[in-house]
């Protein structure tokens, strides 16, 4: 698979900053427009809570229109569809709405998936342990040096008394017994020091670890959606700042449930890596590509105006078009497994999540004009 150099270039964060407050950072990063968007208009408190009550009857009635339980997963994906967070989610909704097919709770989870604030809790979940683990750490280095300085000072109380003691022989077994519980003393605490160490030693790999996945699609191995969305606020300030073009093209496998129908839903997450695969061995030179959910890819192009990335992802459209896959497993052909695209110009727009849309609007043009085929929003 080829090298996603700007997922690889995400890490790491300043190592001063606190682990929650550097999570924190992340998340305001996340929600810094939302917040921006709150500030401008609603000077008013009144305004405010205008908004928050319009939102919540908007959940509600989500919820009831679609008789889904109240549970975080469903209030999560209908928080993401009424307050705008994921336009992408609310045209799938008003898509399925259409084709007058249900949105269930399973489908919610399944759009939502890659953004789910559970990644968050255990993260945090994790980075709270390590802080623990720290403390405790300073807190047993911190008793050890209180130790080592109480014998130290019982140590030299007891070679004064020495001189002016009559029995000599007495205080020299004294302070030996002494001597042995403070070496017995050093070793237990040395012992568990050094417990304590390899503990937070692997819950710092844990929580690398837990920031590494909850960026990375587990079937695909790509970037998921939630890292797409930091790069592509990312990329979307650097071209206005540099006014370099910025392209993003949104692809989804064609018929994609008749190969799950037919094969079997294995069959499908092998296809669903298969195109993966050869997506991004044709997404190259200044080109990052997510896994967004489901099959569907999202690609950036950075410094590539949407003709040229059309040129590209066309070139990719067409070459798996012309292979020929085979279900090892049953020996029966897949047959041709297409994808259809939309491509939208990300530096015309001011939220670049508006962009998406565009493309994903092409690419609803794209289905519709037969499949198998990349359009150019607006075109
Ligand atoms: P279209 O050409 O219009 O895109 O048709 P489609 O059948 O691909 O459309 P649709 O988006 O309705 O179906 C996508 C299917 O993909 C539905 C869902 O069950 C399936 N799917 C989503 N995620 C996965 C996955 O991770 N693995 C597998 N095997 N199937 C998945
Ligand atoms: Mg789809
Ligand atoms: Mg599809």
């Amino acid at each position: 698979m080829a090298t996603n150099l700007a997922f690889e270039a995400q890490e790491p964060e300043e190592p001063s900053a606190g682990i929650l407050q550097r999570l924190g950072l992340l998340r305001s990063r996340a929600h810094h427009l939302e917040d921006a968007d709150v500030q401008s208009v609603s000077p008013p408190i009144k305004t405010d809570l205008r908004t928050r009550r319009r939102l919540l009857n908007n959940i509600r009635d989500f919820l009831l229109e679609h008789d889904l339980e109240v549970v975080p997963s469903t209030l999560l994906a209908a928080h993401e569809a009424c307050a705008g967070d994921n336009p992408v989610l609310t045209r799938s909704i008003a898509r399925r709405r259409e084709s007058g097919e249900s949105v269930t709770q399973e489908w919610l989870e399944e759009k939502t998936e890659g953004t789910a604030a559970s990644d968050n809790r255990s993260i945090e979940d994790l980075a709270r342990k390590l802080e623990r683990g720290i403390d405790d750490l300073s807190q047993a280095t911190r008793s050890v040096r209180k130790a080592t300085s109480d014998y130290g000072d019982e140590l030299e109380r007891r070679v004064d008394g020495l001189q002016a003691a009559p029995d000599t022989e007495a205080v020299i077994a004294q302070i030996a017994d002494f001597a042995k519980a403070m070496l017995d003393r050093s070793r237990q605490t040395e012992e568990e020091l050094r417990a304590s160490e390899a503990e937070t030693a692997a819950l710092r790999r844990n929580l690398d670890r837990a920031r590494r996945d909850a960026e990375v699609d587990y079937l695909t191995g790509l970037p998921n959606r939630r890292a797409f969305e930091e790069v592509l606020q990312a990329y979307h300030s650097e071209a206005l700042e540099t006014g370099d073009p910025l392209s993003v093209a949104f692809c989804d496998i064609d018929r994609f449930k008749a190969i799950n129908d037919t094969h079997g839903h294995d069959a499908g997450d092998r296809i669903i890596r298969e195109v993966a695969e050869s997506l991004s061995g044709l997404c190259r030179e200044n080109c990052f590509i997510a896994r967004h959910g489901g099959e569907e890819f999202v690609l950036l192009y950075r410094g590539m105006s949407p003709e040229d990335a059309f040129v590209r992802l066309d070139g990719a459209r067409e070459e798996l078009a012309q292979r020929r896959m085979i279900n090892r497993r049953t020996e029966k052909p897949f047959g041709i497994v297409t994808f259809s695209g939309g491509i939208a110009d990300v530096s015309r727009f001011a939220d670049p999540r508006d962009a998406l849309v565009a493309a994903d609007e092409a690419l609803y043009r794209a289905k519709e004009g037969g499949r198998n085929q990349i359009v150019l929003a607006g075109a």
